[in-house]
């Protein structure tokens, strides 16, 4: 079967793989003319690194093990931290957190040359009983048997299917970059999570000398640090930097040092964006994976491991049902829909940025928070749940 792939971002890189393993043949369309270098860095929780490994991808050195995830109050008073280390032990795969760029890297590499086409910007789709045809910007065509829409949260394909953007701003931002990790912040495996009035700080190893760091608070289209004209907020517009000393410099250590150590051109910002997911997502010959099947605000760092859980569950189904593609793509997504709805309900709450720990949560025991956490990363794993009656 030919298929053409949407969008080369996490979703649809590892879409291209599974398919690609089952002998079809995969043409990927991107609008960038070149890989995302930007998107500091993507945390892969067990799930999503057994997606990657059962689609050939290496993850030996790629980013860093996280094996402890503190949580703190902005005064720097310990709350519980999760054991992430045993809940990857009991699932069979650890959590990661890798700069984005090189887990793009990773999923692009050994695909045949050719296979991704940059510069190629999808802008509508013409599908009949035999085929599909993409149109593009430059006034090309592409014609394949099928078409998967995994260009992200403001899909072109998804306007194409729905006939509108359903997308809305989820009311939260997030500032966020790399920086180095020496002096060290954070131990080697050692995330923190620290929350207070002011918002929400996240800082990350996300290899042996980086550091990811975030924060995230409410913020509306056209509110103070937003997007430059490139998308970076130090690029022009608002500087983000000031907003975000003023913000969170007098919260306890290790904040003001982190703050100390960022630079304007580094930060990159991301507005929050939500839909509700649809049961069905697609036509006759097409269907969507990832951000635009189902766009979530990243609170729950599960927005790429749920495109990765798209790929792994249409790359199977397509193996193994061949024959009738239209009930194929309507299984997945029926499979799918179920399991990520829930996530993004829970994301677009942005619950944890609005939690201010009540005094009784530092009581929780840790293994009991560690227990609860390693349920909720199954629960979230098509993968890990390995629910074979699909095919
Ligand atoms: C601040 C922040 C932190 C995050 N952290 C995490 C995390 O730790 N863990 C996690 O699981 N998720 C995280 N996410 C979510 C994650 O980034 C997304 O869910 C993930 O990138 C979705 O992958 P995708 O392949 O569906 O879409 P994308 O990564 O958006 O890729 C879509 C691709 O399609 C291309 N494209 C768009 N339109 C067209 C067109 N018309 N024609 C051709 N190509 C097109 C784009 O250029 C892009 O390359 C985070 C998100 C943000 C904003």
């Amino acid at each position: 079967m030919r298929l053409l792939v949407i969008g080369a971002g996490i979703g649809g890189l590892a879409l291209a793989r599974g398919l690609l393993a089952t002998g079809h043949q995969v043409t990927v369309l991107e609008q960038a003319p070149s890989p995302r270098t930007t998107g500091s860095a993507i945390t892969v929780w067990s799930g999503g690194v057994g997606v990657l490994r059962a689609l050939g991808v290496s993850t030996e050195g790629l980013g860093t093990r996280i094996d402890r995830l503190e949580n703190r109050t902005d005064a720097g008073e310990h709350l519980y931290s999760i054991d992430v280390a045993h809940a990857a032990r009991r699932l069979g795969h650890p959590s990661i957190t890798a700069p984005r760029r090189d887990l793009l890297a990773r999923l692009a590499d050994g695909l045949p040359e050719g296979t991704v086409e940059y510069g190629r910007r999808f802008v509508r789709a013409k599908e009949g009983g035999s085929g599909v045809q993409a149109v593009l910007a430059d006034g090309d065509t592409a014609e394949g048997d099928l078409l998967i829409g995994a260009d992200g949260h403001h899909s072109a394909v998804r306007r194409h299917l729905w006939g509108q953007d359903p997308t809305e701003p989820a009311g939260w931002a997030t500032w966020q970059g790399l920086i180095d990790l020496r002096p060290r912040i954070t131990g080697p495996h050692h995330g923190l999570m620290i929350n207070g009035r002011a918002g929400f700080c996240g800082l990350l190893p996300a290899g042996p000398d980086t550091l990811q760091w975030w924060f995230s608070f409410p913020w509306r289209p056209g509110g103070p640090g937003g997007p430059g004209v490139s998308g970076v907020s130090g690029a022009a517009g608002a500087p983000a930097l000031p907003l975000l000393r003023e913000r969170f410099a007098h919260w306890a250590a290790p904040v003001p040092a982190v703050l100390e150590g960022l630079r304007e051109a580094e930060i990159e910002m991301f507005p929050h964006h939500t839909h509700r997911v649809r049961r069905i997502w697609g036509g006759e010959r097409s269907t969507l994976l990832g951000d635009a099947a189902h766009t979530m605000p990243p609170i729950v760092a599960q927005g790429a491991n749920q495109a990765l859980e798209d790929a792994w569950v249409l790359a199977r189904l397509l193996a193994h049902r061949p024959g009738n593609l239209t009930a194929a793509l309507r299984r997945y997504e029926h499979f799918r829909s179920r399991r990520v709805s829930p996530i993004a309900r829970l994301a677009a709450t942005e619950y944890t940025y609005r939690y201010h720990p009540p005094r009784w949560d530092r009581l929780v025991p840790g293994p009991l928070v560690t227990r609860a956490y390693g349920r909720w990363l199954y629960a979230t794993s098509d993968y890990l749940r390995g629910r074979r009656r699909w095919w």
